[in-house]
């Protein structure tokens, strides 16, 4: 039998009350991490993936709400928790990193002060400790020369660096489950590509867990274990990488892989996925992508499909692997 699941989220609903009226980010999002896998979740801007990574930390800024769902961590619902069992797990045994690593750390202390800080306010440990922890943790993510680092400021690191530096703060305390947001989108391609090296020696060496949000599919075939495609605040399509990067069911994946540069298409034209993603305002009825599908049918005008199982771990929610259609 397969293990629970680290995380499970479950028909996640955020929704955000604007003046022009209640913007639907997320709509019923389910997805699994499971113990030491990186799971990809990908999707083109205004999917709803970063907001869905900001829910699971109960970090959805105002005005936005999760409306709807569950989101269990080791079983337990994280929206059934109170504030302050929250700034426990924040930190202590999720941890997040994003895109701009410069925003996250703090200008005016050294990275040292920092990390010191965060380990000591999750960990009954002495400041001779703490120390001897971020080192140790300095060295886990490659940065160069420890002590050294841990006395420089943020400013006086490359973008590489200091994302390194961010996650060995993330992870200082022991996290399980990292939440990584675009983490490589800043950083040149060599740089990107040592990052992403990193996450995957962090999760072979120290088993953490890590639910990779991303735009990008070279991102997500380079590193993940199994992929989410998220459009229109939902999941479409999910599965070991392979089957979804290789043999994609849904027409949007479809779309997805087809705006891809490949050696094979050398001299064709790019072919971008025609229309726009759904204004979260007034979302379309049925199946969220019908407005842009090629393989639109009237039923997917009106019901929206769900997603059903195609053998082993892979699903797609689309009419046209529904069983009462085959
Ligand atoms: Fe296209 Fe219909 Fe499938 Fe949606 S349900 S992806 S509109 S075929």
């Amino acid at each position: 039998m397969m293990d629970a699941p680290l995380l499970a989220v479950h028909n996640l609903h955020v929704q955000f009350r604007t003046y022009a009226g209640i913007v639907h980010a997320v709509n019923g999002m389910s997805f699994d991490v499971r113990q030491g896998e990186i799971f990809g979740l990908v999707g083109e801007s205004g999917c709803g993936k970063s907001v869905t990574g900001l829910a699971i930390l109960r970090m959805v800024p105002h005005p936005g709400q999760i409306s709807q769902g569950s989101i269990l961590f080791h079983g337990e619902d994280l929206l059934q928790k109170t504030e302050s069992e929250m700034q426990t797990i924040r930190g202590g045994k999720i941890a997040m990193i994003f895109q701009d690593p410069s925003a996250s750390l703090n200008p005016v202390f050294t990275i040292g002060n920092q990390i010191t800080r965060v380990i000591r306010q999750h960990m009954p440990v002495s400041r001779a400790e703490a120390t001897e922890r971020a080192l140790a943790m300095f060295a886990a993510v490659g940065l160069p020369d420890p002590d050294n680092i841990f006395h420089t400021y943020p400013h006086e690191l490359s973008g590489g660096l200091q994302q390194r530096a961010m996650i060995a703060l993330a992870l200082a305390t022991g996290a399980e489950l990292l939440v990584a947001d675009e983490p490589t989108t800043a950083l040149d391609v060599t740089i990107q590509a040592q990052i992403l090296a990193l996450l995957t020696e962090l999760r072979d060496k120290q088993g953490v867990s890590i639910l990779l949000i991303t735009h990008n599919l070279g991102v997500v075939a380079e590193t993940c274990d199994r992929v989410g495609v998220a459009y229109a605040g939902c999941i479409v399509e999910m599965g070991d990488t392979e089957d979804v990067l290789y043999r994609m069911k849904h027409p949007y994946t479809h779309g997805l892989l087809a705006a891809l540069p490949h050696p094979s298409r050398r001299g064709q034209l790019l072919q971008a996925i025609e229309g726009t993603v759904p204004d979260g305002l007034a979302l379309p009825s049925g199946c969220p992508f019908h407005p842009r599908c090629s393989q639109v049918m009237d039923i997917c005008r009106e019901k929206q499909p769900a997603l059903v199982s195609l053998g082993s771990d892979h699903l797609v929610a689309c009419h046209l692997y529904d069983e009462q259609r085959s």
